[in-house]
């Protein structure tokens, strides 16, 4: 583990154009590097480059007083140039499937150079291109559609992958989304901050994280400071986090550290709650008749879930876990179809009918074993749909009876 973490910068530091110039001479802005994990097993993904600045005076200083000067006197693309050779440099040996993801700044964006100078940038350094994730605000794409489209395509074809940062943020995300080959979108951090006490930044989150799946993206939550937050969002579908509680922003000499660290699955998550409070709206519920609620939950002879739309597992019983053969936390975010593939042809029709309002009570069904060791068995299952306050389908509450036992 790491035997002492860097000094975290001050962030209201006022630097001049003269100091922002020399230390891009000197080269003394480097990249750092944030881990950005899979939050349901803890494993990290990828990382993230973050510029800091080595003042001799002022520490580290944050890239808010920085990039803009440099934005702003036409010294990004140099800086920019600095960034990713030294980032390259530092993780050329970057196992696969791990990412490398680096921000371009929108000005950037006007320049049709760009795919060229990354990818000069990487062969120079050995660094594979299809391990690269280009972040692109959305800022960057107002009025600059079709060049960034052109640049974005060309990426593309060199093997990138494009994330569209700090979603939500922006006012025309859909037509971007739309227009672009995004294929991960990062939510920004204001939503992850609040999700714990606002019930609107859930429904945000979950509609992202739903657009993602349906779009084919994978979904990059920022920001995220707590275990709570880890938590909800696993619970939401989101795939993948990057935040404090996952690690700070270090140098280059910490990235093996990054690597053999012990996965992170937060606790909450470890002992996973039978009830998802989010999914069910419960939050406001006194924390003993949730406790009381979770033991029925728990408690109950039959296997009991609720599914979202995607029919992802949002919450199950223990009881259901151990049917299916596998622990709770395994569960969690996925879909049906990934964790009972045998199964799932069998019950999706009903899913869907569910799905349409209809309430599906005992039905009986072969259940193929995942396991040749293992006899088929055979199953009743109750499909009952859940409706939020304006009745609208939010998802699926299944009970499952083994009558093979019975
Ligand atoms: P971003 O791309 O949205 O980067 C995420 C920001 O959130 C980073 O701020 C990171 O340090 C911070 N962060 C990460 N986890 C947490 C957390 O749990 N809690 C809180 N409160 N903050 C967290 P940072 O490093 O100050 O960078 C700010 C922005 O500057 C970045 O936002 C990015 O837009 C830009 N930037 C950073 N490095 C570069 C670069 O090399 N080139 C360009 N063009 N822009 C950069
Ligand atoms: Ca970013
Ligand atoms: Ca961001």
């Amino acid at each position: 583990m790491q035997s002492s973490t860097p000094k975290q910068p001050d962030n209201t530091i006022r630097v001049s154009l003269i100091d922002v110039q020399r230390a891009i001479e000197s080269e003394a802005i480097v990249p750092c590097f944030q881990p950005i994990v899979e939050l349901r097993t803890g494993r990290l993904a990828g990382l993230e480059v973050l510029a800091r600045w080595e003042h001799p005076e002022h520490g580290l200083v944050l890239p808010q007083n920085f990039i803009p000067i440099a934005e702003e006197n036409g010294l990004i693309g140099q800086l920019t140039h600095q960034i990713l050779t030294k980032a390259f440099f530092s993780t050329a040996l970057l196992p696969e499937p791990l990412f490398l993801a680096v921000n371009i700044s929108p000005i950037q964006l006007h320049y049709l150079s760009l795919p060229r100078q990354i990818r000069d940038a990487a062969e120079d350094y050995g660094f594979p291109l299809k391990q690269l994730t280009v972040e692109i605000t959305e800022s960057a794409l107002v009025n600059n559609l079709e060049r960034a489209r052109k640049i974005a395509i060309e990426l593309r074809e060199m093997g990138c992958q494009l994330a569209l940062d700090d979603f939500g943020t922006g006012y025309s995300s859909l037509r971007h989304l739309r227009a672009l080959p995004f294929s991960k979108l990062k939510i920004d951090r204001s939503f992850v901050e609040s999700l714990p006490y606002e019930r609107e930044s859930r429904k945000i989150v979950a509609a992202v994280v739903g657009l993602g799946h349906s779009l084919d993206m994978m979904t990059v939550a920022e920001g995220v400071e707590t275990e709570e937050q880890a938590d909800m969002l696993l619970r939401l579908g989101c795939q993948f986090g990057q935040g404090w509680l996952f690690g700070r922003p270090l140098p280059a000499e910490y990235i093996p550290d990054m690597m053999v660290a012990e996965p992170r699955i937060p606790s909450a998550r470890f002992s996973a709650p039978a009830i998802s409070t989010a999914a069910f709206g419960l939050d406001a519920m006194p924390a003993q008749r949730l406790a009381q609620l979770e033991a029925i939950y728990d408690g109950a002879p039959m296997g009991l879930c609720f599914l979202d739309k995607n029919f992802r597992y949002i919450s199950l019983n223990r009881r259901l876990a151990e049917m299916n053969g596998a622990p709770v936390e395994a569960h969690l975010g996925r879909t049906v179809d990934e964790v009972i593939p045998t199964v799932f042809p069998i019950i999706e029709p009903y899913l869907h009918r569910a799905l349409n309002g209809e309430a599906i009570p005992k039905v009986e069904a072969p259940k193929p074993a995942n396991n040749p060791d293992y006899a088929d068995r055979r199953i009743l299952l109750s499909y009952q749909p859940v409706f939020d306050e304006a009745r609208e389908v939010i998802g699926i509450s299944v009970a499952v009876v083994d009558l093979t036992e019975l």
